[in-house]
């Protein structure tokens, strides 16, 4: 249950110490910087070709070509023990992705302190691991996109250099160049409780939302039970950076209850008094589209993805919304599934049609994923 608990308390309880998970989405136009890979902050990197996560140290992979979950080890008869295997770190791999033969990590392997991130690379195998970035402070991720020209991700430091906890969090976006390999935050909050729980990157300009309360640790608990109190000191910004430049620019703010759900060419999706609304973020005029509704992850010119979940039946509608019909259309209704991400080609959904009722990651076309077709869903084997 795992993963479905994390999604459904992140919805329930944004306001609360949960880390959210929605991630980042958004309609891609092929071309430009077309390769998307993204990180959810549980250390697991989607992409097109399948997903890398960090399991007991080790880097391990789910090719969705194959759907075989296997070790990032190309080592000759290795026998996998820790100090050999070239898919072995004793530090944290925050996410990996590759580009031609070339495997990318963003880790803290080789840190002589906690939080210090850097960029890796290695071989596609797993060997001749070389750092080539250094990524500042980020003691966690929550989100990162990255691409050709680009690595943006967003992070939250809890404790100062002797590890004591700051009486603040810090959570910031940042913005690697690959090209120059220049490292700048576009965004950085302080305050109570915060965290940056949406972030993406289209045409080069990130969006990215966030909340905190702007108060000490000290003020919350004198003023915790008083929600008048706590809520004059929310602060619920939605922002537009370039990943480029350095203008930044407030799209949002203030709206209590809102909730950023997917970011794509038309605008920005977001719920707010149980109602779905498009803003448009040349004019900044938000439209109510919709009943409240769910954004997945979405990277496929095939359309958004979008759920509505009923606690009544237990069953998600889902939707297809195609910009350039501004239409809804309904796919299904589906019990126990939870998409992760939608690429082109290839869906990633959560199932948890299982005996002990955790959730297994699985993929199926995108295409079929649309048509409500799940028969040729495929579960990851070891
Ligand atoms: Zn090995």
């Amino acid at each position: 249950m795992k993963c479905r608990q994390k999604y459904f308390n992140c919805r329930i309880l944004l306001l609360l110490s949960v880390i959210c998970l929605t991630g980042c989405a958004g309609k891609r136009e092929a071309g430009s910087g077309k390769t998307y890979w993204i990180l959810d902050g549980d250390l697991r990197t989607y992409g097109e070709q399948g997903v890398f996560y960090q399991e007991n140290g080790y880097l391990r992979f789910m090719d969705a070509a194959s759907g075989l979950d296997v070790t990032v080890c190309g080592k000759p008869e290795c026998s996998h023990s820790r100090e050999e295997c070239p898919a072995y770190f004793e530090r944290r791999v925050h996410g990996a992705f590759w580009e031609g033969d070339t495997l990318y990590l963003l880790t803290d392997y080789g840190a002589d302190r906690f939080g210090e991130l850097y960029l890796y690379e290695a071989s596609v195998n797993g060997e001749d691991r070389k750092k080539i970035g250094e990524l500042g402070e980020a003691q966690q991720l929550f989100f990162a996109v990255c691409t050709e020209k680009y690595i943006v991700f967003s992070y939250w430091n809890l404790y100062d250099e002797n590890m004591k906890e700051l009486p603040r969090d810090q959570i910031g976006v940042r913005v690697y160049d690959r090209e120059t390999g220049e490292c700048r935050d576009v965004l950085s909050r302080e305050g109570w409780n915060a965290r940056v729980y949406q972030l993406d990157l289209i045409e080069d300009e990130i969006y990215v939302s966030c909340f905190y309360y702007d108060l000490t640790p000290e003020e919350v608990l004198a003023h915790e039970t008083d929600q008048e109190y706590m809520r004059q000191y929310l602060k619920h910004e939605l922002l537009k950076a370039d990943a480029g430049g350095q203008e930044v620019v407030s799209l949002l703010q203030g709206i209590a209850d809102m909730e950023v759900q997917t970011v794509c060419e038309a605008g920005v999706f977001y719920t707010a008094g149980g109602r779905l609304y498009l803003l448009d973020a040349e004019t900044g005029v938000s439209r109510d589209v919709n009943e409240s509704m769910m954004g997945y992850p979405s990277f496929s010119e095939k359309g958004l993805l979008f759920g509505r979940y009923d606690s009544d039946t237990g069953e998600t509608s889902f939707y297809r919304y195609v910009a350039e019909e501004e239409e809804f259309c309904l796919i299904a209704n589906m019990q126990a599934y939870i998409p992760a991400a939608v690429f082109e080609d290839v869906c990633y959904i959560y199932d948890y049609h299982t005996d002990d009722g955790n959730g297994v990651l699985a993929f199926c076309r995108t295409a079929d994923f649309f048509k409500g077709k799940t028969e040729g869903l495929i579960r990851f084997e070891k």
